[in-house]
């Protein structure tokens, strides 16, 4: 495994890679999830390149860029010991030299949701992830379903922009009690933590009802919004029944159709959601 900071050297030994090449882009901070990122990729694909860039365009001026957990030592023995080819981990000043001032906007599918509550969230999120690919140029990269909204986001920025990779979709990883593993899980304190599981019982109510024949949105959100409300320790961010698609809001479920939510535990935002049908 060779661990390279500049873009110039990654083209370099990109160049020299066996292809199909499978891509993993991340912000570090290692768990369970990443690693079915990187593992999949690895079945896939002859050669694995990951990035570890905590990317400050996608933080808003308040969140918690400068505390965002970093360990990137132990970040690359897990990736040593996954077989990944290439990590790719440059600087701020790397990505985004003083005079950079180029952007990717998705449009509507960006602007809800995530988008609404983090103002140029998206922005963000497909300016870099759009030069990572331009510099790994990859055959296949490898995104979670946990973050359901940035999935839609970057299919949308590939197909508008022809984009020459295929982009593949990885189930959420939960902790044994529901709760889907996150980098920030760690700023949640022992009660918080047990709260947090309030988030996926309430998709997982969600799947029960609509498996029971409810259809009607509102109701589900109304059976949701209740039984968040019963944790003290949560603040709804938003409840969402959703076109899996185009993120359009829903009066009935059709399928598939995507049902997530933001809620923070304490001062910790935290995102998930469930697909149904
Ligand atoms: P991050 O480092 O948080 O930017 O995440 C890097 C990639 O890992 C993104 O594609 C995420 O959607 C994905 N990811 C994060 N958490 C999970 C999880 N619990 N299960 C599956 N994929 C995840």
């Amino acid at each position: 495994m060779v661990v390279v900071e500049t873009i110039d050297d990654l083209k370099r030994l990109r160049l020299k890679l066996t292809e199909p090449v499978g891509f993993v882009p991340t912000m570090g901070y290692f768990h369970q999830g990443h690693l079915a990122l990187v593992r999949q990729a690895r079945a896939e694909s002859p050669s694995v390149v990951v990035s570890i860039f905590v990317n400050p365009t996608q933080f808003g001026p308040e969140e918690d860029f400068d505390r965002y957990p970093r360990d990137p030592q132990r970040d690359l023995a897990l990736l040593e010991k996954g077989g990944v080819d290439i990590v790719f981990m440059p600087s701020v000043d790397e990505m985004y030299p003083p005079q950079f001032n180029s952007w990717v906007e998705v449009g509507k599918v960006a602007e809800r949701l995530e988008g609404a509550s983090r103002p140029g969230h998206f922005k963000g999120v497909a300016t870099v992830v759009a030069r990572l690919f331009d510099i790994v140029q990859p055959d296949k990269a490898y995104f979670g379903q946990k973050d359901a909204q940035q999935l839609v986001v970057i299919k949308k920025m590939v197909a508008d922009l022809n984009m020459n990779l295929e982009i593949v979709a990885v189930p959420t990883v939960r902790e044994p009690d529901g709760l889907a593993m996150s980098s920030r899980n760690t700023y949640l304190n022992p009660k918080e933590r047990k709260a947090a599981t309030v988030l996926y019982q309430a998709l997982s109510l969600a799947q029960k009802l609509w498996s029971q024949g409810e259809r009607n949105t509102e109701r589900l959100r109304q059976q949701m919004t209740a039984l968040i409300q019963k944790q003290p320790l949560a603040d709804i961010d938003y409840v969402s029944i959703a076109d899996a698609e185009t993120l359009d809001e829903l009066d009935k479920v059709k399928s598939p159709a995507l049902v997530s939510l933001a809620v923070r535990i304490g001062k910790t935002r935290l995102i998930d959601n469930v697909v149904v049908g």
